[in-house]
């Protein structure tokens, strides 16, 4: 592989579109075929609460109370992904956060293909190393993000 940047991330594949096992399928292909890796994954379903306080940024927002209560609404997945320029690769494969701009700017992305409206838009990536280490520790606590790349730095070589 070439010499970029190795990265982690944090993804969120959203409940819209969790309980969807092709489309889930169809997104796990599109993770693998882009050369991203699956870290760690688990399914979970947040709180009103836990959602709030992950968006908090947002409080104040007109759709604040809509995203909250969305992904609050059904199961999702959390996914640790690695490989180069993991953050910024993801977040390419999902798309412009507005699925209806995504859906005439950026037609083969996730969130082009599948999203529903500008809230429900199927997935998340965080969007800077430090929001991904901060993510990761929300999902994932016991994840020892050193170890891990010590022990398989050396598969993104080949
Ligand atoms: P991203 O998820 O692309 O990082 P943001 O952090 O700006 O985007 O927004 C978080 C989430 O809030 C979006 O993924 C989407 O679900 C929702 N959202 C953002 N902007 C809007 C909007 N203008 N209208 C409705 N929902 C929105």
């Amino acid at each position: 592989m070439g010499c970029g940047r190795l990265q982690l991330t944090l993804a969120l594949i959203k409940p819209d579109i969790h309980g969807h096992p092709r489309l889930y399928r169809h997104l796990v292909d599109t993770v693998l075929q882009n050369r991203l890796l699956f870290v760690r994954s688990r399914v979970l379903r947040w709180s009103q609460k836990d959602s709030g306080h992950f968006y908090a940024e947002h409080e104040g927002r007109f759709f604040y109370n809509r995203l909250v209560g969305f992904m609050a609404s059904g199961q999702m997945s959390a996914h640790i992904l690695a490989g180069e320029h993991a953050i910024r690769r993801w977040r390419e494969l999902m798309g412009p956060t507005k699925t209806f701009r995504a859906q005439f700017t950026h037609r083969n992305s996730i969130r082009g293909q599948f999203g529903l409206t500008d809230t429900r838009n199927c997935t998340h990536g965080a969007d800077s190393e430090d929001s991904a280490r901060r993510e990761i520790a929300i999902f994932f606590p016991e994840f020892d993000a050193k170890t891990w790349w010590k022990e398989h730095s050396e598969f993104f070589k080949e």
